[in-house]
């Protein structure tokens, strides 16, 4: 059997290499989204010196974290968040990647404890115009930064995006593409932002081939989900 060990270093050598392209960033991070996982499975990737975890579901990461009080894990929020989550996530994640309203970022910087670090924070983009998908249009992307970087709890580094899954390269890369697009569009209108949270399993090395600074990854390291995650 293969282990998670050997999974992650041959996801770090896909990496390198794909950042070997024209438009790859010069630091790639890996996200491990360790949703439907254990917490003994997250200790295992950890202790291959894995820094980064994503959780999708509240109350599922806090019955992790409270396994693994004892790892130095770096906890990233990347799950849908309903207003009455705030609290908890605030006080309990480094970063959140799925701010798409006002209203939450709001709630998520009353929450923030003095005591630590601002939320470090991206905007989550939807590019595909599915209705049904979370996610700020482009057009809306411009306000809601200007709205952040007045959040003095909150620090707004980037943009997430979770493009419409597709088998063709193309689409894939042109989705990526719209999403750097949008992104350098503000950094050129002066926003200081250095995150590009873009790519999953099956598409990271296209994601990083566009630029992406952080790519999402949970089965190609894990394996396949064991149970529906709630
Ligand atoms: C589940 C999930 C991932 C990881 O998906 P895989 O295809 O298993 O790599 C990444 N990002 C988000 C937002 C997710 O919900």
């Amino acid at each position: 059997m293969i282990s998670i060990s050997n999974r992650l270093q041959d996801i770090l050598t896909t990496i390198q290499s794909a950042q070997l392209s024209e438009h790859a960033a010069r630091s790639v991070n890996l996200l491990a989204v360790s949703k439907a996982q254990s917490a003994l499975a997250i200790r295992e990737a950890y202790a291959a010196s894995q820094i980064m975890f994503g959780e999708n579901y509240l109350q599922e990461a806090l019955d992790k974290q409270s396994q693994l009080t004892d790892l130095a894990i770096e906890w990233h929020f990347i799950g849908p968040i309903q207003s009455n989550k705030t609290q908890l996530i605030a006080q309990n994640f480094s970063w959140v990647h799925s701010i798409d309203r006002l209203k939450i970022a709001q709630r998520l910087n009353d929450a923030r404890a003095e005591n630590l670090p601002p939320l470090q924070v991206c905007i989550q983009l939807n590019i595909s115009n599915e209705t049904s998908k979370s996610g700020i249009t482009p057009q809306q992307l411009e306000a809601l930064a200007t709205a952040l970087t007045k959040l003095p709890r909150l620090k707004l580094r980037g943009l997430m995006a979770i493009p419409e899954p597709s088998k063709d390269y193309n689409k894939q890369r042109l989705q990526f593409k719209q999403v750097r697009e949008c992104y350098d569009n503000l950094i050129v209108k002066g926003f200081a932002l250095d995150t590009l949270s873009i790519g999953m399993s099956d598409d990271y090395v296209i994601a990083i081939e566009q630029g992406a600074t952080i790519v999402r990854i949970g089965s190609a390291l894990f394996g396949a989900r064991k149970y529906q995650a709630q």
